[in-house]
């Protein structure tokens, strides 16, 4: 996905840009990430003052293995992209003058795809889940407990509501706080 910053001068609306731009293979980065439709990128470019800013949202679907239970399950993906650019000026080739000012770039294109990667990398969870409430797998047995039940636990206490028993206990057992 290429843009001319010849395009962008003496427009103040600024110019938009709809793209349809295919990822590499970011699974081999992410092992939770099993595939990534064509990211849909709906950008408003504008120049002013020399700083080319692009702005817009990029949405896909992306299909992940459940770090609980290794489901794979597909989700809509939203990101919003923001990043700003600025012609390569001789002193200050390929620095960036700090990590919020524009990306200095040289020539008259400048190839979106690698920052909308970025961004989409960046928007990606951490450790996806195909429910927030998935219960995994069993640790014993590995029986997919979302599916199944098994014996090996039984007679413990899940954890979090043994918690919740003892918030109890304490809130019942105060004299009613200091309120
Ligand atoms: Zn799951
Ligand atoms: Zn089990």
């Amino acid at each position: 996905m290429k843009l001319r910053l010849h395009d962008l001068r003496g427009r103040s609306e600024g110019v938009q840009v709809h793209e349809q731009v295919a990822l590499g293979d970011l699974g081999s980065r992410d092992r939770s990430l099993v595939a990534l439709e064509a990211v849909d990128a709906e950008l408003t470019a504008c120049e002013s003052s020399g700083v080319y800013r692009v702005e817009g949202t990029l949405t896909t679907r992306a299909t992940y293995r459940c770090s609980r239970c290794l489901r794979e399950f597909r989700e809509p993906l939203v990101a919003s992209f923001a990043e700003a650019f600025v012609r390569e000026s001789a002193g200050a080739k390929g620095e960036r003058d700090d990590e919020e000012g524009p990306i200095p770039v040289s020539g008259d294109e400048i190839d979106l795809a690698p920052y909308i990667e970025q961004t989409v990398v960046l928007a990606l969870p951490w450790r996806p889940l195909c429910d927030p409430e998935c219960a995994g797998l069993c640790p014993d047995c590995g029986t997919n407990l979302n599916e199944d039940s098994c014996g090996c636990r039984d007679g413990a206490l899940d954890p979090r509501w043994e918690k919740l028993g003892e918030l109890w206990n304490r809130m019942s057992g105060s004299p009613g706080g200091n309120g």
